[in-house]
């Protein structure tokens, strides 16, 4: 519950300063296991309606819960013909992968599982589980040639730190297409502002405050720009009476507990934003900054767990 006001408290405050039109076109489902939001400044009602159906179909092909997808033949089988699109975003994940020496790992699925585990069973992995777990584990175990992707070792691909933020971009992508020139994709904090205000000014995005995950951190300026937070503060696995991480280390197995609480990574693409989102939150504040600094499209906003908030130089701060 708290998550969902926080998500409608994100939402309501991007409109903050927006000089729209009379009537902005507003839409909102729970797809992607999550709050979708997408408003028009510029747009009808028939081209949010053939957004949110785009964005349904993106779901039910890159969730690894549908049994029936590429993600899962790929993952039962160990090799599948995938779409063009589908080789495109396992393709582009890997880059990320191999960027944050695996920090981003898109064969985190076994982890994922095991740490799913332990919460049912209210018990932490033991050594031996999270060790053969481990060995499955490794980005160079995905190969992906032409539209044939294989997995080896045991590996099974998890595209949860990315898909995301790649339907976001189809979303905008789609919009632009279609004669869009200002609206805000928002799925699930996975923003795309596409365009500016309908007076050319940037919009302005609420970033949550991951201490206090009702109230904003800072807001910040974005036209034609994606922003994308990841944090521990919305999900989680709670194990005895201590809650973990739902990012987790692909190296030791382990979630994530270190120097940051969350990174928002600001640049023009979502599916880049929501990977290396997920990539600083593992590697922490200095091999995150390092990161980010050899990234020349890309900004970052660091809220330190010790309360600092560190944001790079390229970042417009409304307030
Ligand atoms: P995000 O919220 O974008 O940071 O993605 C978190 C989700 O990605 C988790 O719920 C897992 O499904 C998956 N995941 C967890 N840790 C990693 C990791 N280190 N690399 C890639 N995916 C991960
Ligand atoms: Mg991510």
């Amino acid at each position: 519950m708290k998550r969902v006001v926080a998500l409608l408290c994100v939402s309501v405050l991007f409109l903050v300063g927006t000089a729209c039109r009379a009537q902005p076109l507003s839409q909102s489902a729970v797809l992607l296991d999550t709050t979708c939001k997408i408003t028009l400044y510029d747009g009808d009602e028939a081209l949010l309606d053939t957004c949110f159906a785009r964005i349904a179909a993106d779901e039910q092909r890159w969730s690894k819960t549908i049994t029936t997808n590429e993600v899962s033949r790929l993952n039962c089988d160990g090799a599948a013909a995938v779409s063009e699109d589908t080789a495109a975003l396992l393709t582009e994940a890997l880059t990320y992968s191999t960027l944050s020496n695996g920090a981003f790992d898109i064969t985190a699925a076994p982890l994922t599982a095991l740490w799913e585990k332990a919460e049912a069973q209210n018990a932490l992995p033991t050594a031996t589980a999270l060790t053969a777990t481990l060995a499955c584990v490794g980005y160079t175990h995905l190969t992906v040639d032409g539209t044939t992707a294989t997995l080896t070792g045991g590996a099974q691909i998890d595209l949860g730190a990315i898909a995301k933020g790649a339907i976001a971009d189809r979303a905008a992508a789609y919009l632009r297409e279609n004669g869009c020139t200002s609206a805000l994709v928002d799925l699930g904090g996975n923003i795309v502002a596409v365009g500016s205000k309908t007076g050319g000014e940037p919009f302005t995005v609420g970033i949550a405050d991951p201490h206090d995950p009702d109230a904003l951190l800072m807001t910040v300026k974005a036209a034609d720009l994606a922003v994308v937070t990841s944090g521990s503060y919305e999900r989680g696995y709670t194990i005895g009476d201590k809650r973990y991480s739902h990012i987790l280390d692909p190296h030791t197995g382990q979630p994530v507990e270190n120097d940051l609480a969350s990174v928002t990574i600001l640049c023009p693409s979502a599916t880049k934003a929501d990977a290396l989102a997920t990539a600083c939150f593992v590697m922490g504040y200095d091999r995150a900054a390092t990161l980010i600094a050899a990234e020349s499209d890309t900004d970052a906003v660091f809220a330190m767990a010790d309360g600092r908030v560190i944001a790079t130089e390229g970042v417009e701060i409304a307030s």
